[in-house]
């Protein structure tokens, strides 16, 4: 049976109906999957996976016919007819739109369905998707008795064994469906409309481009944007943004000299156009002064289990499993390096060598840089509330933490080749071009924290041995870059 739209294309058409376009008739102009787009895919299919135990001995139609729709709806309407039955990954498909429902229960001839999602806040998007999934079973003559969501508790910490009743919720969403539907009805049939056109709808880039979801058109739609824009001025407000340009305002000498940009927009724009730096030497001579020899310079990574894998832990909550730390005793000094990476092993919570070999190494005194302090801090505190017996020793470290990113982020150094990010990437770039991320094999956060709980599935030892290198190289060349620009800062008298 054809069809021409599913759940995700029908929520791709209501953010955006040339990305609906596009995706059908010229999927060669999407980006290339990003490493945590791919994740945030295994994670949905793991949730889905182990909610279905939630409703045991169910049939798993996906496992059964794989993509032979025909089949599964013939079964499904079979099953129904039974008076109980459970049954999972059931399509449903009415009026061109597929629709599979994660779980259908049939308990006394009594339909419930249940939608699984790896969220932890039900949001307007996916009450779409499920106003769009009882549509079609509704309009396919099925009469269902109530709609739920299952998601994911993340108040739920794992004590012993994952008890899978507590880490999931289920909420009935039927009230907030059902007024929905006459809007589904008349959506569908725009969308098909668009797809049976055979015309790339004219849609200009605007702010939902990124919401609900980061849209995998963005570089070709974005092209006509050049990589240093009125997108780029600093804490602008996305609809601020739009606004200057749907004005025609692309480049900053488009800006209106009255426009209301704050005192560092203006500076960030003048830079650019006069093709200036900033380098603030009292307030960076102050910020100099604050710091405490001996210095250590230290960067964290993580990953971020959604079931989580610890005693002590919750769901998505980020555990720290490697770290990096430099040191010098003094300015002159020669500098050392020290690091840890958790053993990707389920019986070892890596937070405890984490935490036990950091408190050991950053004795017995001196500042800690970091680059960010919004990272690395609440990192520390949640394993001083995991792991009390740790507090102490943890406030000390919090204590001295100082933040690398406040001379760049308050224009006490500012270069037009930081193209308004403060991130430590664009410092570096801006500051020492010749140290790059772009020779390592790990190049940004993003992939560390997906490839490090690969790990945790590997056998290869050969590979687990290429991994770990890769990512102490990677955690390693951060804490290494604040070693360089610091040096940069101390040079400037
Ligand atoms: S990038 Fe924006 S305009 Fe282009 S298809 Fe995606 S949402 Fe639509």
């Amino acid at each position: 049976m054809h069809h021409l739209l599913t759940k995700s294309t029908f929520l791709r058409g209501c953010q955006c109906v040339k990305s609906l376009y596009l995706n059908k008739y010229l999927p060669e102009l999407k980006n290339q999957m990003s490493d945590s787009l791919e994740s945030k895919f295994e994670k949905g299919h793991t949730v889905g996976l182990l909610a279905q135990q939630l409703f045991p001995n169910g049939i798993d139609l996906q496992k059964k016919y794989q993509f032979d729709y025909d089949k599964s709806i013939e079964e499904v309407r079979e099953l129904l007819n039974q008076t109980n039955a459970i049954i999972y990954e059931a399509p449903f498909l009415y009026n061109e739109v597929l629709s599979v429902l994660d779980i259908l229960v049939c308990e006394n001839g009594k339909i419930t369905a249940y939608e699984v999602k790896s969220i932890t806040e039900i949001k307007e998007h996916i009450i779409l998707e499920c106003a769009l999934q009882y549509w079609v079973m509704k309009n396919s003559s099925i009469e269902i008795s109530d709609f739920n969501i299952v998601y994911v508790n993340n108040k739920y910490v794992k004590q012993g064994e994952l008890d899978i009743n507590e880490l999931f919720k289920i909420e009935s969403v039927l009230e907030r469906i059902l007024p929905l539907q006459d809007d589904i009805s008349s959506k569908v049939e725009e969308l098909k409309e668009i797809l049976n056109n055979q015309v790339v709808p004219e849609i200009d880039i605007n702010s939902n481009c990124d919401h609900p979801n980061p849209c995998d058109f963005h570089n070709h739609c974005w092209q006509h944007i050049p990589k240093y824009s009125i997108f780029n001025i600093a804490y602008l407000k996305t609809p601020k943004k739009f606004e200057l340009y749907k004005n025609g305002i692309v480049k900053f000498n488009d800006i209106p000299k009255d426009y209301p940009l704050n005192e560092n927009q203006w500076q960030q724009v003048d830079c650019e156009l006069n093709k200036t730096s900033i380098i603030n030497k009292p307030k960076l001579k102050e910020f100099l002064d604050s710091l405490n020899y001996p210095l250590y310079f230290m960067d964290f990574e993580s990953f971020q289990p959604v079931i989580p894998m610890f005693d002590n832990s919750r769901p998505y909550q980020q555990i720290t499993s490697q770290y990096s730390l430099h040191y010098l005793e003094s300015k002159d000094s020669e500098l050392k390096h020290f690091e840890y990476l958790a053993e990707a092993n389920y019986q070892i919570d890596p937070r405890i060598g984490f935490i036990e070999q950091l408190i050991d190494e950053t004795l017995p005194d001196g500042d800690i840089l970091i680059f960010n302090i919004s990272f690395e801090k609440p990192r520390l505190n949640e394993i001083a509330k995991d792991f009390p017996q740790y507090a102490e020793a943890i406030g000390k470290i919090i204590s001295r933490l100082k933040d690398l990113i406040i001379p760049f982020r308050e224009h006490y150094y500012f270069t037009p080749e930081m193209l308004g990010k403060f991130s430590i990437k664009n410092v570096l770039s801006a500051l020492i071009p010749e140290l790059s991320y772009k020779e390592l094999e790990i190049s940004n956060g993003g992939m560390a924290m997906t490839i490090y709980p690969s790990l945790y599935l590997e056998t290869d030892q050969e590979k687990i041995n290429t991994v770990r290198h890769n990512l102490l190289k990677y955690c390693e060349m951060d804490t290494f870059a604040m070693v360089r620009i610091l040096k940069v800062l101390e040079g400037i008298n």
